[in-house]
């Protein structure tokens, strides 16, 4: 048997695994030893076995099987178990030796142990040879033989196979095997095996009618049997021996024969032999007994266990695929819903976009509509208030003055009305952005009150100027937008108040390096706003109530363009008000300082100015026959002379040739446009003042006109003092281009 090719069942003994490796790495010496000791124990066992000294034997295998234990070695285990079987069956104790040889066979079905399944086949016909069963245990050695090589078995399968066909009977068969068996070349039972095939021969022999032959074998046999102390041989072989004489009546020899049997069998060492041997056979088997239960015991216990950890392994693998499959439901559903909101919001989405799209088409629509509809407007317009301003001034009759002041009363509101439509489309459409100049605030304040004081002397109130000197003098704003801002604030500050005052109050809130916080406020001791007015008054076409309406007129923009605009400088606006007493409106505006740079110093309150036009001769550049016309005529009537271009072209050509003190150029026209004659104007002539006139549209801008070389913009159609305020300014008080 090869100890060394020793394998852990690691199916059967997974819990000991680690401490085997463990062990074996630390005590390879002792194990080594261990491991001899075992081999010792059955080489031994097999001597004393057949030597028939039974109980020595049994103490060896026992002994090996308590080794084989603690090295956890299931295949010498089974071994030892095979061996026992084999001794109790030696010793005609078949039952233990049949249960011996179960234990085995239980240990079996966990390993993969050729030898070890062969030597139990083994085993398994010698028992079926007991009871007598030739053939089934002839088929049982022929299925051991081939499971195994190993030489030892397959000479004792030989041999109890030559036994068999003693009792077939197949005698052939039964000497073949016998003659192959006396010579052997058996490492360990070389003798014990040649003993027993001899023994064979003889029996064979006698069978056959062949005694003497029988006789030479026994004695061969016997021979071997004595040098090696086989002792159940020399028994056997000697009774053998006598028997046989005694047929071929040699009754000396058979006697002979006799006397030693006797002698043997009434010996001190026979009978302590046989008591000693059953004792020991006793105490191995309760042994061995206690030990399979003790095993059995454990094994249970690791089932248990392992059934245990089993059973936790599958209630959590059952859990945890319970928790995997709700997930996987839970993902599967939340998917599910993820691609129907997908799909609506998809769906939605595009319905969003294809409303945005319809929304800001109607937007453009609205805005281009807008646009052109008050442009169109504008132009007739400048005929009606332009002729009417004209009729007024030729002294016309009483009743001819009331529908002329009627006819201006409309075109004036007619005109506001357009060009307040006009300026919040323009803020709707985001055309608008604040443009950064440097301006000084004192002096943008001036030109806001001295515009509106003709109204203020209208209604017998006085506008004031309540100025922080310590703003800055030059600031970074859009000082158009602000004195939009103002001129809507105190306009309807004017507006609603009679005999009372109208102030416009600044003040530096915050400066921190260039940044400066300035705040506005528009005073009056005018008719003031009810609270319920005060909720809604900055919403578009808003008015305080029809009466207001109609006794002070207005479009009910105002203040929403104030609004507007003040959004565009991230500002709001704000009011307090009472009743009969007046109103306060006020909002803050963060700029830009600059080091002063402004040459002069504005006059707190500018008062309109009469100038004196006499003998200006002024260049007309308009397509328009009417507005041709009607800014002649507003020309002559202030004794002015003029010539007009009908456009870009001829207007630059005049200029080259003839000295003008003032140009009016229209922006719009066929041909070159305003904008661009006055270009071409400027790269000769930097002297003479030119004044658009322009009825803004939607994408103009005023910047790119001062840009361009006009000193001033007017929009059309232009309020008559306007108009000759501007022309005035420029001729007298020129300023050069910045
Ligand atoms: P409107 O052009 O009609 O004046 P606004 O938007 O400028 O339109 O003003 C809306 C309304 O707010 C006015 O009709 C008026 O009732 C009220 N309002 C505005 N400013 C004043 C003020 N300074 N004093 C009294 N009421 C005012």
């Amino acid at each position: 048997m090869k100890i060394k090719d020793l394998h852990i069942n690691f199916n059967f003994k997974m819990l000991f695994v680690f401490a085997m490796f463990f062990w074996q790495a630390t005590y390879s010496q002792d194990s080594i030893a261990t491991y001899q000791e075992v081999e010792d124990y059955f080489a031994l066992a097999r001597t004393y076995k057949n030597q028939d000294k039974l109980d020595l034997s049994l103490e060896s295998v026992y002994k090996a099987l308590k080794k084989a234990e603690k090295l956890e070695d299931l295949k010498t285990i089974i071994d030892c178990y095979h061996e026992l079987s084999l001794l109790y069956l030696k010793l005609n104790k078949i039952d233990q030796s049949i249960q011996l040889w179960q234990r085995a066979d239980v240990l079996l079905k966990d390993s993969e142990y050729p030898y070890g399944s062969a030597t139990h086949r083994y085993i398994d016909a010698l028992h079926l040879m007991k009871e007598q069963k030739y053939y089934l245990a002839n088929h049982e050695l022929d299925k051991a033989d081939k499971m195994t090589n190993v030489r030892n078995l397959t000479l004792h399968i030989l041999l109890a196979k030559g036994f068999i066909y003693l009792e077939l009977p197949k005698y052939t068969e039964a000497e073949k095997n016998f003659n192959s068996l006396i010579v052997n070349n058996d490492t360990n039972e070389k003798d014990y095996i040649a003993s027993r095939a001899f023994l064979g021969l003889a029996l064979l022999k006698s069978k056959t009618n062949e005694p003497e032959k029988g006789i030479e074998y026994a004695l061969q046999g016997l021979d071997i049997a004595k040098k090696n102390n086989f002792f159940n041989e020399i028994l056997e072989l000697n009774s053998y021996l006598a028997a046989t004489n005694e047929q071929l009546f040699k009754f000396e020899q058979a006697l002979a024969f006799n006397k030693n049997l006797v002698q043997i069998k009434d010996s001190i060492y026979n009978e302590t032999k046989v008591k000693t041997e059953a004792k020991k056979a006793d105490n191995i088997y309760f042994e061995t007994q206690k030990n399979t239960i003790t095993n059995l015991t454990k094994e249970n216990e690791q089932l248990k266990a392992s059934s245990s950890r089993t059973e936790i392994t599958a209630i959590l693998t059952s859990a945890f695929l319970t928790i995997i499959s709700l997930l996987a439901v839970s993902l599967y559903r939340n998917n599910q819903i993820k691609v129907k909101t997908n799909d609506l919001l998809q769906t939605k989405n595009n319905e969003l976009e294809a409303s945005r799209d319809a929304a800001v088409k109607a937007m453009e629509a609205k805005t281009n509509f807008l646009s052109t509809v008050s442009h169109e407007l504008r132009t007739p317009l400048y005929a009606v208030t332009g002729l009417t301003h004209l009729l007024l001034e030729e002294n016309p009759s009483e009743s001819q003055q009331e529908h002329l002041k009627a006819l201006k009363f409309s075109g004036d509101y007619l005109l506001s009305f357009i060009n307040d439509i006009l300026q919040l489309n323009k803020i709707d459409a985001d055309k608008l952005e604040p443009v950064n100049t440097e301006f000084s605030l004192k002096k943008v304040l001036s030109e806001v009150i001295s515009s509106l004081q003709q109204s203020a002397k209208e209604n017998e109130t006085k506008i004031s100027l309540d100025y922080d000197e310590n703003i800055p003098k030059s600031l970074l704003s859009d000082s158009m937008k602000i004195s939009q801002i103002l001129i809507n604030l105190v306009g309807n500050g004017l507006k609603f108040t009679k005999k009372g005052d109208v102030t416009v109050i600044t003040r530096l809130l915050r400066k921190s390096d260039d940044d400066v916080t300035i705040y506005f406020e528009v005073r009056d001791t005018g008719i003031g706003i009810s609270d319920d007015q005060i909720t809604n008054i900055f919403e578009s076409f808003e008015q305080g109530s029809i009466q207001i309406n109609r006794e002070y007129g207005g479009t009910g923009l105002g203040l929403t363009i104030v609004k507007s605009l003040l959004g565009l400088f991230n500002s709001k606006i704000d009011l307090k008000s009472e009743l009969g007493k007046g109103s306060s409106f006020f909002f803050e505006l963060d700029m830009k300082s600059k080091s002063y740079t402004t040459e002069e110093e504005a006059t707190a309150v500018i008062a309109p100015q009469d100038f004196d036009f006499k003998g200006l001769h002024i260049l007309i550049v308009e397509d328009n026959k009417i507005n041709q016309v009607i800014t002649k005529k507003m020309l002559i009537k202030k004794e002015m002379t003029c010539e007009i271009a009908s456009n870009g072209t001829d207007a630059v050509e005049m200029v080259s040739q003839t000295k003008y003190d003032a140009i009016l150029m229209d922006i719009h026209m066929p041909g070159i446009s305003g904008e661009e004659a006055t270009i071409l104007i400027r790269k000769f002539n930097k002297h003479t003042p030119i004044i658009a006139l322009t009825a803004i549209s939607l994408d103009d801008s005023l910047e790119s006109f001062y840009a361009a070389g006009c000193n001033d913009v007017v929009t059309k159609p232009f309020k008559p003092e306007v108009f000759y305020q501007k022309i005035g300014e420029h001729v007298f008080n020129p300023k050069p281009l910045s």
